[in-house]
């Protein structure tokens, strides 16, 4: 990593964790018990990382004391966990650039424009960010941030638009329903006419579609049509019978999923084993002094990929960093018994 300057004022911070996955968000617990305020960032606009995106609902049955838990309930329970410590949260926004400064701390920069100057990093960044999956066809690409937007968090671009929806998840057919009352035609546009979604949200659908308020269109997009003037005019289709087709639109919102993407992190200038970041097992520190890998990003013999590894792996990068600040050994405290602990916890005299 080069030292680099810059011109803007960053946030301070003692330590940023990048990555709000189940580890992220323990990583944040055991910097708080060491007294260590936390900006935590992600990709997504919400936190819980793959329980939350690749299996809110299945069930996890080897976390330590909850014999059974869905993705969605660990995920809740981490949040009450870390409730005390408060993490500034920088949600939707992927860490793009990091790099050393003259003094030792760490510039980091998001790729919405944050930037944080800080003297620690913790990076949980999982698989990788999850990044939306995007469409592949010609001529559509030109249209992306004006007529074209993939996983928008809320609809409000939809206001007086002839909209398409395109999806099949959960995620696609809350945006259709979200779109109703602003746009002046929604339309959902899948490869079968068949959704997957909560029973609420799907009973919405129906009642919409019942009313004449959404429409659904079965078909995969072939090609674009536009406008003399430049603008996206209509999708081309073609059908399940093969039969082709034109669907007139101004604004395609497409929902295909989410796919992590490793991205940034391999420039870092860190140590990497097969895409993974190597790390010091004793401390799970990189190879460089205050930047710390864990979960399912780090790479150290006996590796394995379990959030209970991952909470491990945070306990100890925690412990390594607060006497790193402290240029001094700590004494292990128990939660149980420490008045300073339970003080940090919010819980002082609860005992
Ligand atoms: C179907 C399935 C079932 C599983 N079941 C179990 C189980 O029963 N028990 C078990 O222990 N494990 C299980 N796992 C594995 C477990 O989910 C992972 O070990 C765990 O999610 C790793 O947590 P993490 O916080 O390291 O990473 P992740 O959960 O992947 O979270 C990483 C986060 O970092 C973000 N991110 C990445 N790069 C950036 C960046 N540059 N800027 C900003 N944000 C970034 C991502 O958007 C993501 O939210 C399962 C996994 C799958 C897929």
């Amino acid at each position: 990593m080069q030292a680099v300057a810059h011109p803007s004022a960053p946030l301070q911070a003692d330590a940023v964790v990048i990555g709000a996955g189940p580890v992220g968000l323990f990583q944040v617990f055991q910097l708080g018990l060491q007294g260590i305020a936390v900006h935590l960032i992600d990709a997504l606009p919400r936190v819980g990382g793959q329980c939350d995106q690749l299996y809110p609902d299945k069930p996890i049955y080897d976390i330590p004391g909850i014999p059974v838990c869905t993705g969605q309930e660990l995920v809740a329970l981490l949040e009450r966990q870390i409730a005390p410590f408060a993490p500034t949260r920088h949600l939707g926004q992927r860490v793009d650039a990091l790099a050393v400064q003259e003094d030792g701390r760490f510039l980091l920069r998001t790729t919405a424009g944050a930037s944080f100057l800080t003297k620690s990093v913790f990076i949980a960044a999982g698989v990788g960010a999850f990044m939306p999956r995007s469409l592949k066809v010609d001529g559509l690409a030109a249209f992306l941030g004006s007529q074209l937007l993939y996983h928008p968090a809320d609809v409000s671009a939809a206001r007086g638009h002839h909209v398409v929806v395109h999806g099949g998840d959960e995620a696609a057919v809350q945006a259709a329903i979200a779109c109703v009352p602003a746009a002046a035609s929604v339309t959902l546009l899948h490869r079968r006419d068949v959704f997957c979604a909560a029973p609420e949200p799907l009973a919405e659908l129906q009642a919409l579609r019942a009313a004449g308020r959404i429409h659904v269109t079965i078909g995969q997009i072939t090609g674009v049509q536009q406008s003399p003037d430049g603008c996206l005019q209509a999708l081309e289709l073609t059908g399940p019978d093969g039969g082709h087709a034109r669907l007139p639109l101004t604004l395609l919102l497409a929902y295909l999923g989410l796919t992590p993407r490793l991205g940034p992190i391999a420039d870092w200038g860190l140590a990497m084993e097969r895409k993974q970041l190597a790390v010091d097992p004793a401390s799970f520190v990189t190879n460089v002094a205050g930047i710390y890998a864990v979960g399912d990003i780090n790479s150290y013999p006996g590796k394995r990929k379990l959030i209970l590894c991952g909470f491990h792996e945070a306990t100890l990068a925690a412990f390594a960093e607060a006497e790193r600040q402290a240029g001094q050994k700590l004494p292990l405290e128990y939660t149980t018994s420490s008045d300073r602990l339970q003080a940090r916890l919010g819980v002082a005299g609860a005992a």
